[in-house]
């Protein structure tokens, strides 16, 4: 049996309406170890005989048989894996690829041997064979005509195929580099078969076998000169690689992508720009538009923390501490918080200026929070001691060690620093820590007085409901420390100063600034107690008769406290108003089950995480305005995606001719196309790496961590994965253009580039 056998084979071209016949009726029948040289005027088509061999072009009429198997219903899959198998071809542009080094083009033949040390050496060893160790390392483009040609054989043999073919392969050489190809390719070829196209058949004839000529088409001589001198030892030598360890096409793509991307540096660096553009772009426009995200966030009824309920009595009596004690302790909380005030986000900030910025931290304890164990600093262990948990950004102010930190003033309260801890997220809420005892104090402070004042005002009030001024106040308790018309009295003198007042029938009247109401403490005849009236505190200096006011000028009898005065009078305000407290469970899940008990009691419960719907306007503006950026991101990504595709559509005439180069050297369309989308996917790479790179110096420098919002890492692994899919998407698109021509087309066109 023949190893190739052509019946009857006819090739016609149909090309704008004209009809030429490119070869007709041929019959043919080759062998192994023959060197068949094919001879014929231009046009006779001895090149459509080599394409049809080759499986390159289509054939209409006849059979080709390939170790006897017919072949004229292959598809194009099948035509490959024929190529891929049996053939090698020689043209006479040589058809390197010009930007692969000598040995890359070799071991493209040679993707086939899975160990990379064993693909090289068999490489050089090619190499060796064809003369051209010396430059292994030299670019295609770089290389003389013989040179090329020597590559392409060594490239032919590494193939290890049955079949070699050779269209005019010393077309472009001067006559010694000839001989010395056709030389060199007899050597190369003792046990394959050899069929050389040729316009002058006496270069070849010392080598040749066999010469065949071709005349409009058809064969007109087919003469023997020879016979073989094949032995047959050397007709099994192929065989012996067949068994050999194959790598998968997945692999093959690889290694291909691998040689792809790094023979064309520029256009390879070109496209890591325009990936890093690309990524570091929707990444920049993500942080920027991250505030968005907001406007979707749950709206919690009270502070959310894990765990908490949030109760009153139905009928909104006050829960005296006692009683909350109780509760907590009947419902198996783990801790209770009974002035919980500050914890609700009704702008209960404590706030403080930073070059002429306004900073904020939220209130919280440390019953609840523990920054964990890396802070600067400690946690703190007294009343007027605050723990700072701020964003990167606050660092400027804070330093970056404990000792750095100056204390701060919440009113008139001086609080020392014990410790702060920064952090990268700036989605998160700055928080300043108390202790139990601290978060009740500043609870009391922050309830009485608006935290602008840092002063309350005592006035007082002779029995006739006349407001009296600073001199006469100091006639009345002159065992009082007055400075500058200022009464200054310590917590345990409080009592003693209202009783003195009192047995002297004047009646006091504490008034504190806040935001909400004043609460007032008024001392009326025998009966002291609390009254909490809505108070506009100017009406008591305005009331004033004019005949009490014995001296001009300002009007003001004001009393200094220090700040745990001031505490134990907001605390006896608040124990006989405040309604609400908040209890700690476990978790969340225990948190409902308490409430639902709690609410079976007869006790109004909410857990924490509760949400509550928001008034429609807001519902609506805030879903307007989250459509908005939602569609400018969009934009921005379509826009992102729209220019990376133009941008490499521009560069796909470079990958032309090299595919289609591929093509011919039987390199499976598969494995080319896994190697595009591989050197697209290795450009991907630098740009992932330099986003990673920017958000850490964004979000570590306390500068930029201001401006961009802190992504999360799902929100990175969307823009990766977005950029995955887009980029797949355009070398998808790229690879149909490139492979909707057939090989000999794109060839052509790739040659004449
Ligand atoms: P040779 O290689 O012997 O010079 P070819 O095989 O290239 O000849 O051409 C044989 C005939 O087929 C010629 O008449 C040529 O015009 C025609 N032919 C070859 N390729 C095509 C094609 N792609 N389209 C139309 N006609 C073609
Ligand atoms: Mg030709």
């Amino acid at each position: 049996m023949s190893l190739l056998t052509l019946k009857d084979i006819g090739k016609i071209y149909v090309s704008e309406g004209n009809v030429a016949v490119g070869i007709r009726g041929v019959n043919l029948s080759f062998d192994r170890g023959e060197f068949v040289a094919v001879t014929g005027k231009s046009g006779s088509g001895k090149s459509t005989l080599l394409n049809v061999i080759s499986g390159m072009d289509s054939y209409e009429e006849g059979e080709l048989f390939i170790e006897g198997q017919p072949t004229s219903h292959y598809m194009q899959k099948e035509w490959e894996e024929y190529r891929e198998k049996y053939i090698s071809f020689i043209f006479q542009d040589y058809n390197i690829i010009e930007s692969f080094t000598v040995l890359q083009n070799v071991e493209l033949s040679l993707m086939h041997i899975e160990d990379k040390k064993e693909r090289r050496a068999r490489a050089l060893e090619l190499l060796d064979r064809v003369g051209m160790t010396s430059h292994i390392r030299q670019k295609g483009s770089k290389l003389s005509g013989g040179q090329k040609q020597r590559t392409v054989i060594a490239r032919a043999l590494a193939k290890d195929s049955p079949i070699i073919l050779a269209d005019e392969p010393t077309g472009n050489l001067d006559s010694t580099t000839s001989d010395e190809i056709i030389e060199l390719l007899r050597e190369v070829s003792r046990d394959k078969l050899l069929i050389v196209v040729t316009h002058n058949f006496e270069q070849v004839e010392k080598c040749a076998t066999r010469h065949i000529r071709i005349f409009d088409g058809a064969v007109e001589s087919d003469h023997v000169i020879s016979h073989s001198e094949i032995s047959s030892d050397e007709k099994t030598v192929r065989s012996s690689s067949e068994n050999k360890k194959k790598s998968s096409d997945f692999k093959k793509g690889l290694t291909l992508g691998k040689a792809i991307f790094t023979s064309k540096p520029k256009l390879s660096f070109f496209f890591c720009l325009l990936m890093i553009i690309g990524t570091l772009g929707i990444f920049m426009v993500t942080a920027l538009c991250g505030d968005a995200a907001v406007l979707f966030e749950k709206n919690y009824m009270f502070e959310h923390i894990d765990g908490r309920v949030v109760i009153t009595t139905q009928n909104g009596e006050v829960m005296s501490e006692e009683d909350l004690k109780a509760i907590s302790e009947k419902y198996g909380a783990k801790e209770y918080l009974h002035y919980d005030i500050l914890l609700e986000d009704y702008s209960n900030y404590m706030s403080f200026e930073h070059e002429g910025e306004e900073k904020y931290l939220r209130f919280c304890y440390t019953y609840r929070e523990s920054f964990g164990e890396d802070i600067i600093g400690k946690y703190p262990q007294n009343n007027n001691e605050v723990f700072l948990y701020m964003p990167i950004s606050y660092q400027p102010m804070f330093g970056k060690s404990s000792v750095e930190i100056e204390n701060i003033y919440y009113g008139s309260m001086e609080l020392k620093v014990t410790g702060v801890k920064y952090y990268y997220d700036n989605n998160l809420t700055p928080k300043c820590l108390f202790t139990k005892e601290g978060f009740r104090t500043v609870t009391a402070l922050h309830y009485l007085f608006d935290s602008a004042s840092n002063d309350i005002r005592v006035n007082v009030f002779a029995s006739e409901g006349y407001l009296i001024n600073e001199i006469a106040l100091y006639n009345i308790v002159p065992s009082f420390d007055m400075k500058d018309g200022t009464a200054y009295i310590e917590s345990g003198e409080y009592r003693k100063f209202v009783n003195t007042l009192y047995d002297k029938n004047y009646r006091t009247q504490i008034s504190f600034t806040s935001h909400y109401y004043n609460y007032d403490y008024n001392n009326y005849g025998t009966q002291k107690a609390l009254s909490f009236t809505r108070l506009i505190e100017d009406d008591c200096i305005v009331n004033v008769p004019p005949e009490m006011n014995r001296f001009d000028g300002y009007y003001d009898g004001s009393i200094i406290v220090s700040v745990s005065l001031l505490r134990d009078i907001s605390e006896e305000v608040l124990e006989r108003s405040y309604r609400q407290a908040s209890l700690f469970f476990e978790n969340d899940k225990e948190a409902h089950a308490a409430a639902d008990k709690l609410n079976n009691d007869g006790y109004i419960a909410v857990t924490s995480d509760t949400t509550y719907t928001p008034e429609a306007t807001t519902v609506i503006i805030g879903l307007i305005v989250g459509l908005m950026v939602a569609f400018m991101w969009l934009m921005a990504i379509v826009f992102l995606a729209f220019f990376i595709g133009l941008c490499s559509n521009r560069t796909i005439g470079a990958f032309k001719s090299d595919m289609a180069i591929m093509r011919s050297m039987g390199i499976p369309v598969k494995v080319i196309k896994t190697g595009m989308y591989v050197r697209m996917l290795i450009a991907l790479i630098p740009a992932y790496i330099l986003v990673i790179a920017t958000a850490v110096l964004i979000f570590t420098t306390p500068k930029f961590n201001e401006f961009f919002t802190y992504l999360y890492a799902w929100q990175y692994a969307v823009i990766f994965i977005g950029m995955l899919i887009l980029t797949f998407r355009i070398t998808r698109g790229q690879v149909r253009k490139l492979f909707s021509e057939s090989v000999k087309k794109s060839l052509k066109g790739g040659s004449a580039e």
